[in-house]
């Protein structure tokens, strides 16, 4: 296993999506209002991915409802359980997903390559030393301090779904493990011990802590 966030570097070198490395470190360390959250940049990074495939196997042609983000946005959502994706419902991922396989498109292997923001994080950090604006640092804003923990967070997260795979195939190799289609989930949740409900890490980072125990604390009184 390379350094965290070596996957980023690989697919940009496996899809050729040349200048794209500057165009992160650019977008992320941006000072003004143009600057791109990791997670927006992840996205970015899916939907280059998409692109060169179409460009590459479909010659650039999709039908107009499909543009590569919305795509990527699809595929994204087909392997996930994160709450931003609860507004694409099964059929659309199914729509997306049995188009580009009647294509001839590998839609395993392409989701495969897909980065989440921990990695993206990584990458920037790692390849190339990048530090997100002064600007933000300084202020260190709620949501760049978020931003940081969520994606760190996410980055292990990927780190150990990795290493679960590859020690896998390895059992595999050595005819210990069943050869099986399977997929690795990395599940970090955490418990609000005063209510009881559990909450995915990042999104109880996110939601700034319990939501239940939120509302009541700061809800109307009532009498
Ligand atoms: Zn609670």
């Amino acid at each position: 296993m390379g350094k965290p966030g070596q996957k980023v570097a690989r697919v940009i070198d496996d899809y050729e999506l040349e200048g794209l490395d500057e165009t992160l470190v650019d977008l992320w360390t941006r000072d003004d209002s143009s600057r791109k959250s990791i997670r927006e940049l992840a996205d970015l990074v899916n939907a280059e991915i998409v692109s060169a495939v179409v460009g590459s196997e479909l010659q650039g042609m999709t039908p107009m409802e499909y543009p590569p983000d919305r795509i990527a946005t699809r595929l994204a959502a087909r392997s996930s359980t994160d709450s931003r994706f609860e507004d694409v419902s099964q059929g659309d991922i199914n729509e997306v997903t049995n188009w580009m396989e009647s294509e001839g498109i590998d839609v395993d292997s392409l989701t495969n390559d897909f980065v989440t923001f921990g990695v993206v994080y990584d990458y920037l950090k790692n390849y190339h030393d990048a530090k997100a604006s002064e600007k933000y640092r300084k202020s260190s804003s709620p949501e760049e301090l978020k931003e940081k923990v969520t994606s760190r967070l996410d980055g292990l997260k990927e780190q150990v779904e990795t290493v679960t795979k590859e020690s896998n195939r390895s059992l595999e190799n050595a005819g210990i493990l069943q050869e099986t289609n399977r997929t690795v989930t990395v599940d970090i949740r955490i418990t609000c011990v005063n209510c009881g409900r559990e909450y995915p890490a990042i999104e109880f980072v996110e939601a700034n802590g319990c939501r239940a125990c939120d509302d009541e604390l700061t809800g109307p009184v009532t009498e």
